[in-house]
């Protein structure tokens, strides 16, 4: 931390205490029996968001917010919540993600990131009818006309992964090429298509030729809230003939999460996790990333997303597998970003080693890989996205065209198309397009 937000930090931490004594009224309770979190429950309405900690018995608590990024915090006294509890909450546009740990050996401290600012409200109800314990945490937003407006709707963030970098060169092709050199060519490509369109931002992981571990690049993935995230990679195998460009997800059936642990820590681990796969034994890391993407990696949604990219990505290349290849083991830890890996094409095979150099065919894999991500975020983008929005939907009429629409409700084109991934001209009568928030 810098001297200046080490600074900035202290002081906010300095207001904290008179905060939570004047805004929210912490309710004291007898000190009984440790409490336990049984389950949250997330309701929102216009005018605030409304979670309930469902509680063995009665606890302590109190609440304060922090600022700059936007933070409530509760404390609740000689309590304990099972691990993963919070990321069952599914975030949306007011909260981005809930964080929970252990307080002073025993007390439970939970925290939440938020897009904006809000007032807390908390309070305890006793049990009644089906109900036990419970303490009820409101977040009423300070801003509510801004959530209305235009930039409310928060851009999809999309995360790139360019594999290697730095002192691990990935495979090297027979003509010299590095794989971490395509890889990143391709990533900043890739950044410059999806930052065109409307609702969607890329984030790069790597920025340059430098080594990252795999966990770092998996944080930085979360720091900047992905939504999604797509490692880029070039495969290799000895036969030269070897070629096409291949996309991997995750699957959840394996090892239980104990035992993938302890081979994780082995050297071979990743031999024996994907000793189904027909991966490369030469390309270490992507084993690794595939790995460390099955902490994160919602594989449902992972597998969505692979197969709208490998559609799009036919057109391009030839296909090594037609279908989303999946490693098969455990996942460890709740779902949270979905992610995909693409070997973008074989590295050791001449002529494709060729392509991946090339300019103009790297342009091409960037714009197949965005019109994948915008088919998948056209039909699944969070709540609160842009790409989610709809004020309306449209049935195509017999020789209706885009612009026509896009000009009836005052519209831009691009928006229409972004929204409802349109790439070609034709419509079909029938379709029904989405009509997005201007
Ligand atoms: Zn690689």
């Amino acid at each position: 931390m810098k001297e200046n937000n080490r600074r900035q930090f202290l002081k906010s931490l300095a207001g904290l205490s008179s905060l939570a004594a004047s805004a929210v009224p912490a309710i004291s309770v007898a000190a009984g029996r440790s409490a336990k979190v049984q389950d949250i429950r997330l309701s929102s309405n216009k005018d605030y968001v409304r979670l309930v900690f469902d509680l063995n018995t009665v606890a302590e608590h109190s609440v304060f917010s922090l600022h700059n990024p936007e933070r409530v915090v509760l404390d609740i006294k000689n309590a304990r919540m099972s691990h993963g509890l919070v990321d069952q909450v599914q975030a949306n546009s007011l909260i981005r993600s809930i964080r929970s740990g252990v307080r002073n050996g025993n007390d439970l401290r939970v925290v939440f990131d938020l897009s904006s600012d809000v007032t807390p409200r908390s309070f305890l109800l006793a049990p009644s009818g089906q109900s036990g314990h419970r303490l009820v945490l409101d977040l009423h937003n300070k801003n509510k006309s801004a959530r209305v407006k235009k930039s409310a709707k928060r851009d999809v963030i999309i995360a790139i992964d360019a594999g290697h970098g730095g002192k691990d060169p990935g495979a090297t092709g027979r003509a010299g090429t590095h794989e971490k050199q395509i890889t990143l060519q391709i990533a900043k490509r890739l950044e410059k298509t999806i930052n065109q369109q409307r609702g969607m931002k890329a984030v790069l992981v790597r920025k340059n030729d430098r080594f990252m571990r795999l966990r770092d690049r998996i944080h930085k993935a979360r720091d900047h809230h992905a939504d999604m995230m797509i490692s880029l990679h070039a495969d290799s195998f000895p036969d030269p003939r070897a070629r096409g460009s291949s996309v991997y997800a995750l699957s959840v059936d394996g090892a239980s999460s104990e035992t993938a642990r302890m081979l994780a820590e082995k050297e071979n681990a990743a031999d024996l996790l994907f000793g189904d796969v027909n991966l490369s034994v030469q390309d270490q890391m992507v084993k690794e990333v595939l790995f460390d993407l099955s902490l994160t990696g919602t594989i449902e949604s992972s597998l969505d997303i692979g197969s709208e990219i490998l559609h799009q990505i036919k057109s391009v290349n030839r296909v090594h597998k037609k279908k989303v290849q999946q490693a098969g083991f455990a996942v460890l830890k709740a779902p949270n970003i979905p992610s995909i890996l693409i070997e973008t094409a074989f590295i050791s095979n001449p002529r494709e080693e060729k392509n991946l150099r090339s300019a103009s065919h790297q342009k091409k894999v960037a714009k197949a890989i965005t019109r994948g991500v915008n088919k998948y975020f056209a039909r699944k983008a969070p709540p609160g996205t842009w790409l989610a929005s709809a004020e309306a939907e449209y049935r195509v009429n017999e020789g209706d065209d885009i612009k026509t629409i896009a000009n009836n409700y005052k519209i831009n084109e691009n928006d229409l198309r972004a929204r409802n991934a349109l790439f070609a001209n034709s419509l079909v009568a029938g379709q029904v397009l989405k009509i997005p928030v201007s």
